[in-house]
């Protein structure tokens, strides 16, 4: 055996943590305060997208989407992944040149992007009538069931070797010199030779213990389901990246589930929430409920009239420049795997490699500069 590691947080980036490092020997205990999927990852929407999504992260993205279609044969849809594309409509005719220069970039990286025709539009999302300037279409954009998922990486984890155990918070990480040797739990001290803290927005309270300054604040995220419809919606549907103001300019997702909710979402401004939000888990807002409905039967208006099911709120963990902190920081053997930025069930897969790479002393297959601690950790010169 390599060395003992514990995973704090169960979501799916230390999900994905977990069975990376198990498959790479090491003995692993993955713990969490509550239970595993239970804060952002399993609340989400889970779209596993390379569109309109980030320009640095395009080869990190195509990694990740490559990987989770792996994972979809090897555990024989054990988490429903649906190659179903993902459209982004466009509601402003300069937002049109936005759209395409974003197209040229993703069919540079090798994917197949397009902007539709009427026609073509039709039939990929008939049931998308209402008023659009244009829409762009990502054929290679896919699904996955989130507390599936978080599960079935677990349950992977565990086949290598892995333990869990949930409602079983780290409270402190131990350090010994300027090394970790364990974490403290109410169940008692548990020895590692590293710690990975995967903590969602939790992440910063639990590292700056040991004097290490993450900047990762909480966002609320918020998302609406209808009870359910007929086959309606066939793919993922977004806003395209706009300028303008009002729903373009904010965040809109929307699909329906294979169970026949309508699960969707519309957030016109996405501001962060004071530190310590995480811990205080609100009723969604009703702003955000009926900008959320009018996005949805402006694009569908067969929808119109539906009636909710229910609504959540959970806490993504944002950083200011939108990605990851993914590798080590502060004293030996403390990794950390937070800052989802709202789209890290995609990436997940990106982070388990990079941390269980890293750890193991491989050079990853990955580019992780884009998630390198350093560019918030490293002391300005005098
Ligand atoms: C409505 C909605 C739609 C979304 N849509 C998408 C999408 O389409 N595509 C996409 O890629 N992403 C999407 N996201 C974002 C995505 O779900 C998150 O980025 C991702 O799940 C983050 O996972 P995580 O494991 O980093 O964090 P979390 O899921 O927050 O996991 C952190 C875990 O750490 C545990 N923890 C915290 N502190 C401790 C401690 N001290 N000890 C032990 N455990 C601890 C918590 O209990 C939690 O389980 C969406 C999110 C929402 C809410």
């Amino acid at each position: 055996m390599k060395g003992h590691i514990v995973v704090a947080g169960a979501g799916i980036s230390g999900a994905a943590t977990a069975l990376m490092l198990a498959e790479r020997g090491f003995a692993v205990t993955v713990l969490d305060r509550a239970s595993a999927g239970t804060a952002v990852s399993g609340a989400s929407l889970a779209c596993l997208g390379t569109h309109m999504s980030s320009e640095i992260e395009i080869g990190q993205l195509i990694w990740a989407t490559r990987r989770w279609a792996e994972w979809d044969a090897r555990f024989a849809g054990a988490f429903h992944y649906r190659r179903c594309g993902q459209i982004r409509f466009i509601d402003h005719e300069a937002d049109i040149a936005v759209a395409e220069k974003w197209i040229a970039f993703e069919r540079a990286a090798g994917l197949a992007p397009e902007l539709l025709s009427r026609e073509r539009l039709r039939a990929i999302e008939p049931a998308l009538t209402g008023p659009l300037v244009a829409a762009s279409w990502s054929p290679s954009d896919a699904l996955v069931n989130p507390f599936l998922a978080v599960r079935c990486l677990l349950k992977a984890a565990g086949t290598a070797g892995a333990r869990y155990r949930g409602h079983c918070p780290v409270e402190a990480i131990e350090t010994a010199g300027d090394r970790v040797t364990g974490v403290v739990t109410p169940q008692g001290r548990i020895a590692a030779d590293a710690v990975v803290v995967a903590g969602g927005p939790w992440t910063a309270e639990l590292v700056a213990g040991l004097g290490v300054d993450l900047p990762i604040l909480p966002r609320r995220a918020q998302c609406l389901a209808t009870v359910r419809q007929p086959p309606t919606i066939r793919g993922v549907v977004g806003g395209c990246k706009s300028d303008h103001g009002g729903v373009d300019a904010g965040y809109t997702q929307i699909q329906q589930s294979e169970a026949g909710q309508v699960l969707f979402n519309t957030v016109l401004a996405g501001g962060l929430s004071a530190p310590g939000a995480q811990h205080h888990v609100p009723e969604v807002d009703r702003r955000f409920v009926l900008d959320s409905i009018a996005t949805l039967t402006r694009l569908f208006p067969a929808l119109a009239g539906v009636e909710l099911l229910r609504s959540w709120v959970r806490y993504e963990a944002v950083t200011p420049d939108d990605r990851f902190i993914v590798g080590p920081v502060g004293p030996a053997g403390l990794w950390v795997a937070a800052g989802d930025n709202g789209t890290g069930f995609c990436r997940a897969p990106v982070i388990g490699d990079v941390i269980a790479a890293g750890i193991a002393g491989e050079t990853c297959a990955i580019d992780a500069g884009p998630y390198d601690p350093g560019r918030f950790t490293a002391e300005v010169p005098a």
